[in-house]
Formats: C-alpha cells, structure tokens, sequence
C-alpha cells in the first residue's frame, strides 16, 4: 500500500481546499447555485485551517511548549468564529458591503500581523546562542530574497487594506465625521509623498531585514496611505473602492503565503486577489469610470449647484395606489425597477405578488437590472431570487435600456441614483457620467419612495418632477401590496 509522510497528506488536504474554492467561486456566479457555493467554500477553509494545524512549525512548537500552542489556537479560533457569526447574524441584507469592508480589513490586519511575526522570528532565531533552535530556524525558512520580499509586501498591501477598510466602513455606515469626503487640494501631493516613502521602506526592509523596525515603519506609512486613498472617494464611486480593496486583502492573504510557504494561502488569496480585480473592473465599466479617475481623480464629491427646490417646486404629483391601479389596468408592457429602497423594506415577495397580478391580465412584466443598484454586486439578483422570480425575467442594464420607449409604465420601487437622469445632464453631479436605467423614456413612470430624500449619491432626481412621473410616497412593501390589492378590486 502507499505510504504517505504527513507533509504529503498536509499538501493533498490543501489541493482539495483549493479545488473547493475553485468550485465555489463556479456555482457563486449565479443566485440558484451561490449558497451550495458558500458552503463549499466555507468546507475547505475548515479542511485548510485543520491541515494547518499538523505543519512542522505547529508540531515543533507543540514539541518545545506542551499544549499551549493548541490552547491559543483553539482560543483564537473560538474568538474569531464568535465575531464572524455574530456579524453575519446581526448584519442585515442592506449592511453587507460595511460587512464586507470590515472583513477586507480584517484579512489585511491578519497578513500585516502574519509577516511581522515571521520576521520577528526569523530575528530571534539569527541572533540565537541556541544552535538546534536557528539551525531549525534556518531548514523552516523559505528562500531568503522571497522572504524578504513578500514580508515587505504584505506588510505594505495588509496595512493599506486595513486602513482602507476601515474609511470605507465609516463611510458606508454614513458616519458624521466620514460622510463628507476629504477634498483637498494637497492631497495628491500626500499620497504622492507617501507612495515614495513606501517604495524607499520596502528597498529597506528587503536591504535590512534584521531590523524589524523597518518593516513597522512601512506598516506605518501604509496604514496611512490607506487612509488618505479612501477618505477622497464617495458618493456612487464607493462600489469599486469595496471590491478594490477586496482584491488587495487577497493580494495581501497571498504574498503572506510567501511568506510563510504556504500553497493554499497563495492559491485561495490569488483567487480572491484576481476575482476581486476582475470586479473592480466591472464595476468600473459599469460606472462608467477609469480605475485611476476613482482611485486619485476624488470623483464622486465634486459639489453640484442644482438644489431641491429648484428642481421640485411645484412639479412634484402625487398619487393614491388607486390611481397608479388605474394606469396600469390599460398597460401591455410593465417594467419594475428595484433598488436599496426594495430591499430595506423586504417587498420582494410583495413584488412578485403584484407582477401575478399584472401577468394574470395579460400585462407582460420585466425587471430591470443597474450593477451598482443597492449596496452590494448583484444585491437585486439575489433578492429577486429570494421571492422566486424567474432569472430569465430579469434584464441588464444595456439590453432593456432599448425598450423603455416601448414600456407603458416604468414602476421603481426604492432607487435614486441608478435611475437619476442628472447622471446625464449635470457634469458636476457626484454620479455624472454613470449609466442610468432610462426610465424616464417610459410612456408613464411610477416611483415608489417615503419621501422626496436623495439616494446614497446625496443628490436631488430631475426623474421625480418629470412630467410623466408619477410619485407615490410609502413604504416599499406597503405601496405594493396596496396597489397589488387595488388592481385586483379593480
Ligand atoms: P439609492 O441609495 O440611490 O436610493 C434608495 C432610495 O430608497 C432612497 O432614495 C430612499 O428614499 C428609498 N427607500 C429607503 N427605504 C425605503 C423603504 N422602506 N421603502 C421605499 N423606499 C425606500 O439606491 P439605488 O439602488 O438607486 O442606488 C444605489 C446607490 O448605492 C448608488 O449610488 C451606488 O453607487 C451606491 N452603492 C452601491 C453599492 C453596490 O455594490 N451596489 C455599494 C455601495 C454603494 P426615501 O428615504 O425617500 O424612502
């Protein structure tokens, strides 16, 4: 029979963890498959954790020490589930991306944290009178330019991810001291100043790696630059900035794999790294922003002249669930347009409800989809999917664009920006340049919303006083099941 030494068994444990993930990120990629996905996903971070636990340097230390090491490690373990649960269970549908930043920020500080204790150790062990102990030193230690490197890099990417992270969650949960962006004009010159110094600590730590202090004084800067990078952007430029960052935590997880010499670390932060990057993309295209305008161009906070007043005043109409149930009784052709106001008040399955209503009378119902509508990449897939709508009823953004002139009524329940024709119109507007779902070309447009407040952009919509627009001030789930319940009168 094959024998196996125990690295090997360790090595197949984390092939397997990769390939875990590997499919995990497959099935993630559409709403009916994402949460066999997660799990999977979640599978082999438990099967690499566990085959972590039987590396060398674990044993070694568990030799040397006793049980202690184990102890810490289930302590921490116990600590780290404990605040993962409780934030997934106490984080609503609509706090995911503040979720997700704090996440990104966490994986940055492990990576940080990672390199600076292998650094240390690497220290100890070089100035050791203990022979065994820096000779075991030594045959644990991966190849010395390597090391150097990546613990420069991680020390680097960890630090800005953090800090970055951390911005972008004050930001996100509209924190008084973060909602208004950091503008200034000195600004670019900061971050320059700071990109240079990094560069001149990394040459550094690589020159001197002896001196542990360096590598702190890079994760100094880095914590700064961080900062300094994220607190210029806002408005609706923060999509890309949250999958920015998601890629440099996994940019991070991967150099720390370096590191330490570990293959799944590099593989599951390469995927992260890359998923993370090709999203940015995305997100970027579909805001119709270049990487480096969001990343130093401070898009997203210029200031627009336009006021509420001079938009609404008197062009506002508003109208009871009756007569919205009247339009809609001669309509051949509905389209609904979700958005973050949907999903704060859960009127997915109200939603369905009412386009069975529709359907029954023969009205034809689409959804139509923005990639940045609600707080997180495909929020509304996932939440249509949630009430059973048919995948194939919903519609990207470019492919309904062209039917709007052909729609009888256009319904959007609980979006502003992503329908927000100044987008167009006002090149001073923070989402100036995005492309908007063209609601306002429908025959009759319907906005379902509590009040005439501005989206996450903290803009006025021209859409609202348009005259084909008709305003119907309620909650979300309220409004639908009112109109649903008109319809069906009537
Ligand atoms: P917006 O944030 O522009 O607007 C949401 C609207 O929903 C508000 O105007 C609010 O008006 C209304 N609303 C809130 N609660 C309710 C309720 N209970 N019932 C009815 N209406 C409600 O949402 P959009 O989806 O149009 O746009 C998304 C914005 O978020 C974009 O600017 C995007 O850049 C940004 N963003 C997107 C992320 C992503 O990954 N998708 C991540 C981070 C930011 P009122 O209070 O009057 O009811």
């Amino acid at each position: 029979m094959l024998s196996l030494s125990s690295q090997a068994w360790i090595n197949l444990a984390y092939l397997a963890a990769s390939m875990l993930f590997i499919v995990a990120f497959k099935l993630m990629t559409s709403p009916r498959t994402a949460v066999r996905g997660n799990y999977l996903g979640a599978t082999g971070m438990a099967i690499a954790i566990i085959a972590a636990c039987f590396e060398k340097p674990v044993l070694e230390s568990i030799t040397a020490n006793g049980t202690w090491p184990l102890i810490l490690l289930g302590i921490a373990a116990v600590i780290g589930a404990a605040i993962g649960t409780t934030m997934a269970l106490k984080y609503p549908m609509t706090g995911m991306p503040q979720m997700v930043a704090i996440l990104n920020g966490f994986g940055g500080a492990a990576s940080t944290l990672v390199a600076g204790a292998e650094l240390f150790n690497m220290n100890v062990a070089a100035t050791s009178a203990d022979a065994t102990l820096a000779a075991t030193a030594a045959t644990n230690l991966v190849p010395w330019t390597q090391f150097a490197i990546a613990t420069a890099l991680t020390g680097l990417i960890g630090a800005v991810t953090f800090w970055g992270s951390l911005v972008a969650f004050a930001k996100l949960e509209e924190l008084a001291a973060f909602k208004k962006a950091w503008t200034h004009p000195s600004r670019h010159m900061i971050n320059l100043g700071l990109a240079i110094t990094t560069v001149i600590l990394i040459w550094a730590v690589c020159s001197y790696p002896n001196q542990t202090l360096l590598y702190w004084l890079l994760v100094i800067v880095g914590s700064c630059l961080g900062c300094t990078l994220t607190m210029p952007i806002g408005g609706a430029d923060m999509p890309v900035v949250i999958c920015l960052l998601n890629s440099y935590s996994g940019l991070a997880a991967a150099a720390a794999g370096f590191v330490i010499d570990n293959s799944v670390l590099v593989i599951a932060g390469s995927l992260v790294g890359a998923s993370g990057l090709i999203l940015t993309a995305i997100m970027c295209k579909a805001m119709n922003r270049s990487l480096v305008g969001v990343l130093f161009g401070g898009l997203g906070t210029t200031a627009s002249t336009t006021t509420d007043d001079s938009i609404y005043a008197g062009k506002i109409k508003s109208v009871s669930a009756e007569e919205i149930a009247m339009v809609l009784e001669g309509a051949s052709r509905v389209v609904i347009v979700p958005g973050y106001g949907l999903a704060v008040a859960q009127a997915q399955h109200a939603v369905r409800e009412l386009a069975n209503a529709l359907e029954k009378r023969g009205t034809t119902v689409e959804y139509a989809i923005h990639p940045v509508a609600g707080r997180m990449p495909g929020h509304m897939n996932v939440l249509l999917a949630e009430a059973d709508i048919p995948y194939e009823k919903l519609r990207e953004m470019d492919d309904i664009n062209p039917t709007f002139p052909e729609t009888d009524v256009a319904i959007v329940i609980g979006a502003n920006d992503v329908v927000n024709p100044a987008a167009r119109t006002d090149p001073k507007c923070p989402i100036a340049g995005m492309p908007i779902l063209d609601v306002d070309k429908a025959r009759t447009v319907v906005v379902v919303k509590r009040s005439l407040s501005p989206g996450f952009a903290g803009i006025p919509n021209p859409l609202f006083a348009a005259d084909n627009t008709l305003m119907y001030f309620a909650d979300g789930k309220k409004a639908i099941l009112d109109l649903t319940a008109a319809l069906e009168k009537g």
